[in-house]
């Protein structure tokens, strides 16, 4: 893994507020299940259980192996290689794209709230074949503050919230807890 000295701009608060701790994991939690995002922030984890996830960790690990990966932005977002000022994000299907979308517009933001100049994404899919690029444009700016915003407000939550009752529930790590 590697961090990078990114020079911090001048509106860059040094204490991380809560919402600058939300992790990638976090948001990408939230879009998935609130309750999820609720339950992995109170230390409850059993998503290493899921061979969804072992195999995802297997593919960032062997692809673009070339590349410097494992950014980590103040030890809460771990983005897998920039190129060419672009981040890369690699995923192992495209089934849940919209949520790596959100994921990725959200590493932009963090990189830009540190000062770099950046506004472009590209979702890698080498199981695929394919790419998904992101822009994010000022309106998908506005739209990311205000999804952190009610991050922290569910990781504020003092009950967990409801199940899901989706077919996604099937392929997640906390099947056995949420449903036992
Ligand atoms: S099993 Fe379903 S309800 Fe429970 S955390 Fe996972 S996705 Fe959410």
């Amino acid at each position: 893994m590697v961090n990078i000295d990114i020079p911090h701009s001048q509106t860059f608060l040094k204490s991380q507020s809560q919402a600058d701790a939300v992790t990638g994991t976090e948001f990408n939690y939230y879009l998935l299940c609130k309750k999820k995002l609720w339950l992995f922030s109170h230390d409850i984890e059993m998503e290493h259980n899921s061979d969804d996830v072992l195999i995802g960790k297997l593919i960032d690990e062997e692809s673009y192996s070339r590349k410097k990966k494992g950014i980590i932005i103040d030890g809460v977002v771990k983005i897998d290689f920039l190129d060419d000022n672009v981040v890369h994000e690699v995923k192992k299907s495209n089934k849940m794209e919209e949520v790596h979308i959100g994921q990725v517009l959200y590493y932009i933001y963090r990189l830009r709230q540190k000062g770099v100049d950046i506004r472009k994404g590209i979702i890698n899919y080498p199981k695929q074949k394919q790419t998904t690029e992101v822009i994010l444009t000022q309106e998908k700016e506005d739209e990311i503050k205000n999804t952190v915003k009610k991050i922290v407000e569910v990781k504020n939550m003092l009950k967990s919230p409801d199940v899901l009752n989706s077919k996604i529930c099937k392929k997640c790590g906390y099947e056995d807890f949420c449903y036992s």
